[in-house]
């Protein structure tokens, strides 16, 4: 009797490699560690979907990786430009699920910011946030994360517009919740081989994972940090977002000022403004109670309505709220909510399902169009 062969192995999807893996796995195919270098280079840098687009590898050695290695794209199943042109929202189907996966480029001056998304749905379910109302679907991967900033950059390279300069984990999910994976991803963005971006000009946006922080703090990667306050007291902050429960306020704002201390950067309190409830005086002497003492910033975000929560504050009530608390000497601005009026703004962002037509939280899709 004749053994039947091994069937071929898939190859590996090269993105959901961490970076040091990605290297030896080119070495450990007989190429020299320039030889990964370059690829590494190709594919984050330059953003090639194919071996055969490696001008500086040989023919020879571009056939025997891509035997080996996939380096597919995350596909674009939506883009929806805002009418004032000062943002772009991605829709990015998945392999292996009917859900999409969103991102938003956000364009200031010579700024371009990609806000990313961790996780598909988020399990910490603030009642406020459309990707709370979804539960944890699932972690994404590496590949998925990173896969979101090449498609922003093809965007921009395809318009002859800068690459993304700015990094913000404030789209789905809670990117500390997901933290292996974030970490690597971090280290891909942040390498000189990789996306090149700096610590400076990378944020994170959590709802308060203190076990998180503290790693961040210990890997000294001086990244900016940015904490979802949301409520003036622990009280209210529970009745809004159940990690509170876990992770009170005084828990954050003491973390808080360790992170300044041990990387020099003020930590950004985000602060959803609600209106007659999150800016009365009340609030606004709790907060300067709380926050007064640190060395910190608030950043005061207009709440974009929801499915529960429906009235959003005027342009005035979000100045007035900003200027109240820095009379009370506290480091306050408003965000500009940009990618409002595409559903790309904070707490707009949900996974909807890209091929059957129908929103994921069972809402239509609101103008979605294809690329
Ligand atoms: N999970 C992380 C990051 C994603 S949410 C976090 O919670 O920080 C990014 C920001 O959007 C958070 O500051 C959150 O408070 C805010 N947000 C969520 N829902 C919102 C809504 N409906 N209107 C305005 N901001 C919202
Ligand atoms: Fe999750 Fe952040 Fe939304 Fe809360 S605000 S449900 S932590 S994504």
């Amino acid at each position: 009797m004749t053994e039947s062969p091994e069937p071929p192995s898939p190859p590996v999807r090269f993105k959901n490699l961490p970076l040091a893996e990605a290297a030896e796995a080119i070495v450990a195919t007989g190429e020299p560690a320039f030889r990964a270098k370059q690829v590494i280079k190709w594919v984050y840098q330059k953003r090639v979907d194919t071996f055969d687009g490696m001008k500086n590898v040989a023919k020879e050695t571009q056939r025997k990786l891509a035997g080996l290695f996939s380096l597919e794209k995350l596909p674009v199943a939506a883009m929806i430009p805002s009418p004032q042109g000062d943002a772009v929202k991605f829709g990015f189907a998945l392999r292996d699920s009917p859900y999409s996966v969103e991102s938003v480029l956000l364009i200031d001056g010579d700024r371009r910011t990609a806000c990313l998304s961790s996780q598909l749905g988020c399990a910490l379910g603030c009642t406020f946030c459309e990707t709370g109302s979804l539960g944890l679907i699932r972690n994404l991967t590496q590949e998925e994360i990173v896969g979101q900033l090449i498609g922003i950059d093809d965007y921009c390279a395809a318009k002859g517009d800068r690459l993304v300069t700015n990094v913000v984990f404030m789209g789905m999910g809670e990117a500390l919740s997901n933290f292996a994976t974030f970490r690597s991803t971090l280290a891909i963005i942040m390498d000189g081989e990789g996306f090149a971006i700096g610590g400076r000009r990378i944020t994170v946006s959590t709802a308060g994972v203190i076990p998180s922080i503290e790693r961040l703090m210990r890997e000294e990667l001086n990244i900016g940090l940015a904490i979802s306050l949301n409520g003036w007291s622990n009280e209210r902050r529970s009745a809004v977002m159940p990690i509170n429960k876990k992770y009170p306020i005084e828990t954050l704002t003491a973390v808080a000022q360790r992170y300044f201390r041990k990387t020099g950067r003020r930590v950004t309190f985000e602060y959803v403004v609600i209106p007659g409830e999150t800016d009365t005086e009340e609030a606004a002497q709790s907060l300067k109670k709380m926050l007064g003492v640190l060395t910190c910033k608030i950043n005061l975000i207009p709440l974009n309505p929801t499915g529960t929560a429906a009235v959003s504050p005027t342009p005035s009530a979000m100045t007035r709220f900003a200027a109240r608390l820095e009379a009370l000497g506290l480091a306050a601005t408003v965000r500009i909510s940009r990618g409002r009026d595409i559903g790309g703004a904070c707490g707009q962002l949900t996974a909807r399902m890209h091929a059957r037509g129908k929103a994921a939280s069972g809402r239509p899709p609101e103008g979605v169009s294809s690329p």
